[in-house]
């Protein structure tokens, strides 16, 4: 058998043997699973190349966070009632710079999606270019339908503990579902109070009257966009003329619609966790604006006002409307298989993840299959996490840039996250597949800094 073939299967046996430790110690955390298996599966040329790797225990120590703090969250609802949630933490790897990643706050919210959150956002994180490690939090508290101060009392409930956690060069937060520029005035007030100081760098997301970046609400959306241009444009394609198909109307799926329309795109759909809403003259973005970001309401209501749209409960439906480009913004798993084929058999052209694994392992696999463009997520919507260490380099130095400074920076990031993709898939053997080269690219400079930091 020729040596790079053999290589190969030693590497698989290799890489199946991790995975199985990682599912006996981590039992019943199917998303963290998933996320570890895509990854590992990715990495086979790497580790048939380069032994090193297995030599110094790479696999084993990066799938194993650093740390993984749980803590009780007591508060006290307006009925006087004391309720409690769970708070995480998760600080999965520093290797390249201190932990960084979201907080979500969300019922579905555990110890296997916080790992999967933050084993990813260590790789993405890497993917930008920017000196920060991996990091994910948050809580199951639901944040629907509670008042303004339910909210308050929680997220300073909440800061109360997390705070002994974190800090400006140890592990700095910032939104994710459920936490927007609301949530993270209270958890930094919060942490101001505690410390006695104003340490702008703690967290990122923040208003820009305290120290936020102008450009950041905007960036994981716009990003992904960005990201999702640089795929069609290398096969003569753009957005200008297509029709889009947005799911979410939270953050991420906001600012992905407003870039779209700007580039040209009709975006038709959006969605809630309760229904999506089609409106073939394309999608009034003030209206979800207004229904979402300052009523706080369903989406269902824009169809009240919208007399050419409707209206479908449910949330995988909204892949059955036919479109050119599809941009998955609301959660993890919410295009599986049999909406990946009918998407392919409307003839989408390109799939842009705005969420965090909003694909199942399967549905990835018919994209490949039938040569649709794939931008994963951590590639796609790494341009959140880069505007933030913007934001914490601005933060450092006491300096506000521009909103087209911001921009500037962030659409060249996606841009050379998208090339070093592209060429790690090459380099490795799969051209064009983005899901390989963005796990390979962000990978290696992780896998370097840690052999260089000795076994720790
Ligand atoms: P938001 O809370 O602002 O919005 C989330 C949207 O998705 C809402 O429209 C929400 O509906 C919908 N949604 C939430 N859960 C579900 C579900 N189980 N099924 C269907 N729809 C659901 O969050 P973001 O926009 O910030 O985050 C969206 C995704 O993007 C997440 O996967 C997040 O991890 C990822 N991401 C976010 C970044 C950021 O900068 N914010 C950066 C990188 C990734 P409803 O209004 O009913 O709650």
């Amino acid at each position: 058998m020729a040596v790079a073939a053999e290589q190969e299967i030693q590497a698989r046996e290799y890489i199946q043997a991790v995975f199985e430790t990682v599912q006996r110690r981590n039992p019943n955390e199917s998303e963290f699973q998933q996320a570890v298996k895509e990854i590992l599966e990715s990495l086979v040329p790497v580790l048939a190349k380069h032994p090193k790797y297995r030599e110094q225990g790479i696999l084993e120590r990066i799938v194993e966070p650093e740390r993984l703090v749980t803590f009780r969250v007591p508060w006290v609802d307006d009925q006087g009632i004391v309720r409690v949630n769970r708070g995480f933490r998760v600080q999965f790897n520093s290797a390249i710079g201190p932990y960084k990643g979201g907080l979500r706050f969300h019922p579905s919210v555990n110890a296997s999606i916080i790992k999967f959150l933050g084993f990813e956002q260590t790789f993405k994180n890497s993917l930008t270019g920017q000196p920060i490690g991996g990091g994910k939090g948050g809580s199951d508290f639901d944040p629907k339908d509670k008042s303004d101060r339910e909210i308050m009392r929680f997220t300073q409930s909440f800061m109360t503990e997390l705070s002994k956690y974190i800090g400006p060069d140890t592990d700095i937060p910032a939104g994710d579902i459920g936490v927007g520029g609301r949530e993270i005035g209270y958890l930094f007030g919060q942490y101001k109070r505690i410390r006695g100081a104003h340490e702008a760098g703690v967290l990122t997301g923040k208003g820009t009257l305290y120290g936020g970046s102008l450009a950041r609400t905007e960036a994981t959306g716009y990003g992904c966009v960005y990201f999702v241009d640089e795929m069609l444009a290398a096969k003569g394609l753009g957005f200008e003329g297509s029709t889009v198909v947005v799911s979410g109307s939270g953050n991420v799926a906001i600012y992905a619609v407003e870039k779209a329309a700007q580039l040209g795109a009709k975006v038709v759909a959006c969605s809630d966790s309760n229904g999506y809403i089609h409106d073939p003259n394309g999608i009034d973005l003030a209206a979800v604006r207004r229904l979402k970001e300052q009523e706080r309401k369903r989406i269902a209501e824009y169809v009240l006002d919208h007399p050419g749209a409707t209206y479908q409960e449910g949330c995988s439906g909204i892949w059955s409307i036919p479109c050119d480009i599809a941009l998955p913004c609301a959660t993890q798993n919410e295009i599986d298989e049999d909406a990946a084929k009918l998407l392919v058999k409307n003839g989408v052209k390109a799939v842009g993840e705005g969420a965090n694994m909003p694909s199942t392992l399967q549905a990835i696999e018919v994209f490949l299959q039938a040569g649709v463009l794939f931008g994963p997520a951590k590639a796609a919507n790494a341009g959140g996490v880069a505007v933030s260490a913007l934001e914490m380099a601005q933060n450092s130095t006491r300096q506000a840039w521009e909103f087209e400074e911001v921009d500037a920076r962030l659409h060249g990031i996606m841009r050379s996250i998208y090339q070093n993709s592209v060429q790690a898939a090459e380099e490795y053997g799969h051209p064009g597949n983005l899901v390989v080269g963005a796990n390979i690219a962000g990978f290696l400079k992780v896998a370097d800094a840690m052999i260089a930091q000795g076994v720790v």
